[in-house]
């Protein structure tokens, strides 16, 4: 057996208690610590005596403890500690945010070295929060690991395991292949774990960096490219190749724009191919994802075989029945609807006319996925707004039918350099193109104080003929908060327009009510509508013009661009107006990207760069396998090699069958089942 998979209890120091801290930090066996990386380093070569340390930088010092206070923090309650040291220079303020996670360590005379920010001005410095260690400990090296922490854990304790497990470090089994390492002149996996944990120069700790970013690249990327091919060499359906889709588009109200038509007949191909589809397709909010999705569909139905399509709200899931019904019943076309709200009678009518085959189309919400929902001879699967879903409940869906083709769609498109590692083994199509005569949104961002400018706006532009969504963050007034809620606005726009029929729609409504409403808005009967972001995904209503949004720092960049995108849907000029009222710097930042770009690409990217790649719409949740070291954003060259490596790799060893790969195909596998599934 691997002695690295015995679990941390084995180590020197660990009983029950700290076993239990370090599964908060999800380290269970030895590897799992080995692998666990220093955040920082305490590097004692870089020490500065007191006298010469100067605001603005971080800087290691080692000092004695000539007294500490505790100071109480009059905003959050919690005690701080302040604590004087000196040296042969001078004397140095250190400061503490929690003082009861510290105070113990701190006798009088004792020496520790300090390594923190220092900050102040001309006549004292201090320095903030220090990673510090005593003076003698790690006697003998210069450049210490600082590792992250939780409660019950010291950083002295981390780094004694660590150095108790780097005699075995020597035993473990390189796992890259031998020419990976070769062609790209990377150290070994021994090198580079002793070399992250405790580097003696920092040439050395680099190559062992350079090294571990490559390797979670390598597995993963590789491991994904493998995946693909396996995908590609399945068999699934082979949809006819001559049906007739001229009766389709003349059914079409419009005409496909060229991106439409582009991305149909590569999806087309697909379906004709014996191999089973896996397609995205990413469009701008607005472009028009729903008539290729029904052209797929068609496509589908004609060739003899059952469509499932499932969207994330029941209002969307209903908007679509109702324009398939309207778009399907001509061809002679049977569509079907299924939510958690049906009533027992109309569910089981449902799932007996899906089961029988006399259901061609299924529309529904996330309820799609239960046990029994049973398909007659289901082929082509569709997720709306994908990035809203998890993986798995793509992948149950999909079980439904015997390797049946699967389309996905979303509107937050991915920087092209992330998409092949977001999207996992799918491949991607882009509608790059909105429906002729579009005028862009024009948008304004006002403060609170011209909120009344800003209605008396909406108020000659509905009295034109138009309508407007109103949106707000919260559904009810929160007590202490003042963030404007739907129910509050709703109050206040009934007096103040009461020329105009307004109503209100929110997720508590049943579900019943909230189809009359979207019902009656979509007919022009409600000419101004206030919302919650329940409207944000997919709703579409062209004859909408307005979009004022409440309280708009308190929504994400993602968000705002799909808020926006409910309108400009049709020929009359639109208008987007975010009202803010707090003026905080990264607030801004969002709001004067929205004002410059209209580009749902330049604003994912921001919103990437904003947020990170661990933010970026639920891959936190859906997680990104074996990234510890790698950064998607900032590793964009080292990805660039990994992929030209992968290349050379799967040229010679196609399948990883090869002994010398053997290790590698092993650690992918491992990778890969334990997180689950991968891709969106
Ligand atoms: P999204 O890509 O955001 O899902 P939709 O599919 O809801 O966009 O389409 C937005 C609007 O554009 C709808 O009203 C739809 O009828 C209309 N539309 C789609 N394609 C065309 C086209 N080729 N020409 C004109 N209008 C179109
Ligand atoms: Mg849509």
């Amino acid at each position: 057996m691997n002695p690295f998979h015995a679990s941390v209890s084995t180590l020197k120091g660990v009983g029950s208690v700290k076993q239990k801290a370090l599964l908060k930090m999800n380290i269970r066996t030895l590897e799992d610590l080995i692998y666990c990386f220093p955040r920082d380093y305490e590097d004692r070569r870089n020490r500065l005596p007191i006298a010469r340390l100067t605001p603005g930088s971080a800087a290691v010092v080692r000092a004695a403890v000539v007294s500490y206070e505790r100071l109480s923090n009059s905003r959050n309650g919690k005690s701080q500690l302040e604590l004087t040291v000196k040296d042969d220079t001078g004397v140095l303020k250190i400061l503490f945010f929690n003082a009861s996670y510290v105070a113990k360590v701190f006798e009088q005379g004792g020496e520790f070295f300090f390594y923190g920010k220092i900050v102040g001005g001309f006549k004292e410095i201090k320095m903030l929060h220090p990673d510090f260690s005593k003076a003698d400990e790690g006697e003998g090296r210069d450049i210490l690991p600082v590792y992250p922490l939780t409660a019950g854990i010291s950083q002295k304790d981390m780094r004694k395991w660590m150095e108790s497990l780097l005699p075995m470090i020597a035993y473990i089994d390189e796992y890259l292949p031998p020419a990976s390492i070769e062609r790209n002149r990377i150290c070994g996996i021994a090198y580079a774990l002793e070399n992250i944990h405790f580097p003696t120069t920092r040439q050395k700790f680099k190559e062992a960096r350079y090294r571990l970013v490559f390797e979670e690249l390598l597995l993963l990327y590789t491991g994904l490219k493998t995946a693909k091919m396996a995908r590609i060499n399945e068999s699934g359906i082979a949809f006819e190749r001559d049906v007739d889709m001229e009766a389709f588009k003349k059914a079409l109200p419009f005409r496909l724009t060229e991106a439409q038509s582009r991305v149909l007949s590569e999806i087309c191909l697909d379906m004709e191919s014996a191999g089973t589809m896996n397609r995205l397709i990413q469009g701008d909010v607005g472009s028009g994802k729903t008539a290729v999705a029904a052209a797929a569909i068609y496509k589908a139905v004609k060739s003899g075989f059952q469509t499932v399509m499932m969207a994330p709200t029941e209002t969307l899931a209903k908007q679509h029945y109702n324009d398939f019904t309207e778009l399907f019943g001509g061809l002679g076309m049977k569509v079907g609807f299924l939510s958690g709200n049906l009533k027992a009678s109309e569910r089981i009518a449902a799932l007996e006319d899906l089961c029988s085959g006399e259901t061609d189309i299924l529309i529904g919400t996330h309820a799609l996925i239960q046990p029994d929902v049973i398909f007659a001879r289901l082929g082509l699967v569709i997720t709306d707004e994908q990035h809203r879903f998890g993986v798995s409940q793509r992948i149950r869906l999909s079980q439904k039918g015997k390797s049946p083709d699967i389309l996905v769609m979303t509107a937050t498109p991915i920087p092209r350099t992330l998409g092949f590692i977001i999207y996992g083994d799918l491949d991607i199509s882009s509608i790059d193109e909105r429906p002729p005569g579009r005028l862009p949104v024009i948008t304004k961002a006002v403060r609170g104080n011209k909120r009344n400018a800003a209605y008396e706006f909406v108020r000659k532009e509905v009295g034109l003929g138009n309508q407007a969504y109103i949106v707000a963050p919260s559904i009810d007034e929160n007590e202490g908060s003042d963030l404007k809620s739907a129910a509050g606005i709703y109050e206040e726009l009934q007096s103040r327009f009461r020329e105009f029929s307004v109503a209100m729609i929110h997720g508590r409504m049943k579900q019943s009510d909230k189809d009359k409403i979207m019902g009656d808005f979509a007919a022009g009967q409600i000419q101004v509508l206030v919302s919650t972001v329940l409207i944000e995904v997919g709703i579409n209503v062209p004859t909408a013009t307005i979009m004022l949004v409440e309280n708009a720092e308190r929504f994400g960049l993602a968000q705002l661009h799909q808020l926006r995108g409910r309108v400009g849907r049709g020929k009359r000029q639109s208008c987007c107006i975010l009202i803010c009222e707090n003026d905080s710097e990264d607030a801004r930042e969002r709001i004067n990207i929205m004002l410059a770009s209209d580009d749902g690409f330049k604003i994912a990217e921001k919103d990437l760069e904003l947020r990170g790649p661990g933010e970026f719409f639920g891959m936190k949740q859906h997680g990104i396998p074996g990234m510890r070291m790698a950064n998607l954003l900032k590793h964009v060259k080292v990805l660039n090699a990994v992929k030209e490596e992968t290349a050379a790799l799967l040229a010679e060893d196609p399948e990883l069958l090869k002994l010398e790969n053997n290790n590698f195909a092993k650690k992918i596998e491992s990778m890969f089942i334990s997180a689950g599934e991968i891709g969106i």
